[in-house]
């Protein structure tokens, strides 16, 4: 699920990423300026080195937003919550946690480093055009000039209070802080992100209609996204509130039917797949669980080979997918399955088979209990 985009590198641990639509970005900052910025407020500079100035801009905010994403990561490996990733798309990074933090504090300061480091730079930059200005040239004190103005705005627009902006992660950290109650926070400010979310996507149209169509879907695009992510980060922790103390054991498809591993592939399909309705069989030899199938794997296979290919030759072997015991905490797994290629896990109970359970199973139970409390 995140595994998208250019690996620029890693630094203690977390990877360092650029998703693609960091270039359709990059492309119009650097057009914007050249085109429009440049021409408009400095007269003299010429059209080749307008487009070299927006070019080293562009390099300079793309560095902003970095520098604003380890400040998150940063501040958060000093409170010891885990930092998997940073990934750079579309309107700025994103700091992607291991899980979210267990306290208030924590929370608030990890969300406020980003906007914080922003604002440190754009005063920097505009100090930088402010003081230097006789001695530098036009082009670089519009440069200097554009990254601080670029830096307040990023800063600005971090700090509307709504999830899952930085300045909605702060307000929820505060709410929660006063009230102790995560999840009614969590609601308070992801309806206010979908509300600024709906905000953009009118301005996006109204933008369009005035005539700036690629800005208006730019900012039609931001507001998606954010109504996307103010929407599950709602969901992230009613899963996290509704399984808090919920063992697999009650998760868990009980006692699932099993497969030998000498099967063919074809009699899997008829007698296991169609009979019994269910995806997933774990591959059993004398009680002893050597792995899963899964009806996806069987579709990778070419139908002529079914005959010949055993369930021992395609599936996952238990050592790949993980066991894990019945009274093992439900959202630790669930966050385990996120980050990880399988969807299911094996449920063993002193070396026995007793379940499966799988991303889905968990959302489930989680969906089951929202309808229930509404
Ligand atoms: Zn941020």
């Amino acid at each position: 699920m995140s595994r998208q985009g250019i690996n620029l590198g890693y630094y203690k641990g977390i990877r360092i990423g650029l998703d693609y639509s960091w270039f359709i970005i990059f492309i119009l900052v650097v057009f914007m300026l050249a085109t429009y910025y440049f021409p408009e407020n400095y007269e003299n500079i010429t059209t080749v080195s307008a487009w070299l100035l927006s070019i080293f801009a562009a390099l300079l905010f793309f560095l902003s937003i970095l520098l604003h994403e380890f400040a998150h990561a940063v501040t958060a490996q000093k409170r010891e919550v885990e930092i998997t990733e940073i990934v750079l798309f579309i309107f700025g990074g994103l700091a992607r946690m291991k899980r979210e933090p267990d306290r208030a504090r924590d929370e608030f300061f990890i969300a406020g480093a980003g906007p914080m480091c922003s604002i440190l730079i754009g005063i920097l930059f505009l100090g930088l055009a402010y003081v230097a200005e006789p001695a530098i040239t036009e082009g670089l004190y519009g440069v200097f000039w554009y990254i601080g103005y670029i830096n307040i705005v990023l800063a600005a627009f971090n700090l509307l209070p709504g999830f899952p902006l930085d300045g909605g992660r702060m307000m929820r950290a505060a709410i929660w802080h006063y009230s102790g109650n995560l999840r009614k926070s969590t609601k308070i400010v992801s309806n206010m992100g979908q509300f600024f979310a709906f905000f953009l996507i009118f301005v996006g149209a109204v933008v369009i209609f005035g005539g700036a169509i690629i800005a208006g879907i730019f900012w039609i695009f931001i507001g998606m996204f954010l109504l996307q992510s103010a929407k599950s980060g709602y969901y992230m922790v009613a899963m996290r509130e509704g399984l808090s103390g919920i063992p697999v054991r009650n998760v868990m498809t009980v006692d699932p039917a099993t497969v030998h591993p000498d099967v063919s592939l074809r009699n899997l399909v008829d007698e296991y797949f169609f009979k019994n309705r269910f995806s997933c069989f774990p591959v059993v030899k004398r009680d002893e669980v050597l792995g899963l199938i899964e009806i996806n794997q069987v579709k990778s296979v070419d139908r002529a080979n079914w005959e010949s290919t055993k369930v021992s030759d395609i599936m996952t072997p238990v050592e790949k997918t993980g066991t894990v015991s019945p009274e093992t905490d439900a959202y630790d797994v669930l966050m385990h399955l996120i980050d990880s290629a399988n969807g299911r896990m094996i449920v063993l109970e002193d070396g026995k088979l007793v379940g499966v359970v799988s991303r889905k199973d968990i959302m489930k139970f989680v969906e089951l209990q929202e309808t229930l409390r509404s």
